[in-house]
């Protein structure tokens, strides 16, 4: 599955957070690329420098030191506005605790995502819907939040990612607030609508059942990678 071109490569990602006079290494070194149409997983103890590494693949953090190339583009040298642009262009986000605004129907949360984008009126309304439907949820269009299951949440906010057509999707434990069925049928529909696309996708998850729907697992321990990962790039 991974047979795609390199969509995300980070080269040497290095964090390390400055509490007053006090150092926090959270990355030491770390290289990884992810091809079109592939899913890897990053897995590891808490405190191991996941969400870190996550958010700086995904450009709202920046490394110490090292790079991240989204799409072939360099990253590091560019100022944020320049930053902004390429995660609008080029990534999308699923978080554990969905992110959904509690005040907007189901719809109206996925059409954000395109508003940030510049795209509204009747081709919003139409994509929304359109990727609502493809999460399961055409009949949720006009439900809020609170109305709604945790996996059905988590499917509004997949609907969200993908509308926009990311190359790129990253979550962070998105399965952790739901039971392990609906976590893997989440998981399940998220690989699906990815590969299908040649999409990229980085999962974080503790949940060692949701391997089997991984291309690759990359294990981190101490902010470095840990072998053995299978099918290395
Ligand atoms: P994980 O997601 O694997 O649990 P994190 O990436 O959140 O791990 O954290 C890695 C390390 O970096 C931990 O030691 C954590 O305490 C530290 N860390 C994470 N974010 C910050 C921050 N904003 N300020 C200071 N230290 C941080
Ligand atoms: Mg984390």
């Amino acid at each position: 599955m991974s047979s795609g071109p390199i969509q995300l490569r980070a080269s040497g990602v290095t964090k390390t957070f400055s509490l007053g006079k006090v150092e926090v290494p959270a990355l030491g070194g770390v290289d990884m690329a992810v091809a079109a149409g592939e899913v890897v997983l990053l897995m590891g103890p808490s405190g191991s420098g996941k969400t870190t590494l996550i958010s700086i693949l995904g450009c709202i953090l920046a490394p110490t030191a090292g790079s991240v190339a989204v799409m072939g583009r360099e990253t590091a040298a560019l100022p944020e506005a320049e930053l902004a642009k390429v995660r609008l262009a080029h990534i999308g986000f699923i978080f554990q605790g969905y992110n959904l605004f509690p005040t907007l129907f189901a719809e109206e949360n996925v059409r954000v995502s395109l508003d940030l984008r510049g795209v509204t009126g009747r081709d919003a309304v139409e994509r929304s819907r359109a990727a609502l439907a493809a999460v399961g949820l055409a009949d949720k269009f006009r439900v809020l939040p609170r109305d709604l299951s945790g996996g059905q949440k988590q499917r509004v906010a997949i609907a969200r990612a993908l509308v926009a057509e990311p190359e790129i999707l990253l979550a962070d434990e998105p399965t952790a607030a739901l039971d392990s069925e609906t976590g893997k049928s989440v998981i399940g529909l998220l690989r699906n609508l990815a590969v299908t696309h040649g999409r990229s996708v980085v999962i974080v998850t503790h949940d060692a059942r949701i391997a089997e729907f991984a291309d690759r697992v990359i294990r981190i321990e101490d902010g470095r990678i840990a072998g053995p990962s299978q099918g290395t790039l």
